[in-house]
């Protein structure tokens, strides 16, 4: 086995493929083939990899993701039984008050604005959409709380329709470590992530980085030792090598 070695820093001539001073980069981060090994790596070792919000429906999946905003799922997963058994529907959602729905969703944190979201949500799918949450991005992003990544979430994972890429704060800073963009801005990342990663793949690769990110690739400290993607990764966040 090739000795492993420990980066203390973030660049290190034992890394190749570390960003270099000067910006020179040892790999081509968007070689095809490289793209192909890091996503049958990620659904090798994420083979059932799904959305960890609890829902049944579209709605209930749309009402979940604008309160998952600054708050982990688990927490979300503990209120929404509740709220949904007292609104089960857009048009139950659209009569509450909002200091009921506020009082249903308190710990999600910032609920006040998560309140008027879903009411907003609510009233418009109730009147301008026959009670369904639309199935196409310009429909959803018309809706009170849905901007592009919330739209992709319930285009994706309720609908199955790869529209875009969803792009939380995982995916975001994963896809930087791995070199798939150089952007920060989510729009500006997921338009690189729709170029590079074959459209079959949109929905579960997300799912997969978030997973990833999760448990292995986590902000303050990655595992890299443990990582599936080590010996294609070049990030100088790495805190271990195997070369
Ligand atoms: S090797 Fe480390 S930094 Fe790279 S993807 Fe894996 S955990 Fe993240």
């Amino acid at each position: 086995m090739t000795p492993a070695k420990k980066v203390a820093g973030k660049e290190t001539k034992t890394n190749p493929g570390v960003k270099k001073k000067g910006g020179q980069k040892a790999a081509d981060e968007l070689a095809p083939n490289r793209i192909a090994e890091i996503l049958r790596r990620l659904e090798a070792a994420y083979p059932n990899a799904e959305c960890a919000l609890h829902h049944r429906n579209a709605w209930e999946l749309l009402v979940a993701t604008i309160l998952s905003a600054q708050c982990t799922d688990a927490r979300v997963n503990m209120v929404t039984p509740e709220l949904f058994r007292k609104y089960p529907t857009p048009k139950a959602m659209a009569e509450a008050s909002l200091p009921a729905i506020e009082e249903e969703i308190r710990s999600t944190g910032f609920y006040r604005n998560k309140a008027k979201s879903i009411s907003g949500a609510a009233k418009k799918i109730v009147e301008e959409f026959g009670g369904k949450v639309p199935n196409t991005m310009a429909e959803l992003l018309t809706v009170p709380g849905a901007a592009r990544k919330t739209a992709n979430v319930v285009l994706g994972v309720a609908y199955h329709l790869a529209e875009g890429v969803v792009v939380d704060t995982h995916v975001l800073r994963l896809s930087n470590r791995l070199g798939l963009t150089k952007h920060s801005e989510p729009k500006k990342v997921e338009q690189d992530l729709m170029k590079i990663i074959p459209k079959d793949h949109w929905i579960q690769f997300s799912h997969e980085l978030i997973h990833h990110g999760r448990q292995i690739c986590i902000a303050r400290k990655p595992r890299c030792v443990d990582c599936t993607l080590e010996t294609l990764c070049h990030s100088g966040d790495k805190t271990w090598s195997s070369v």
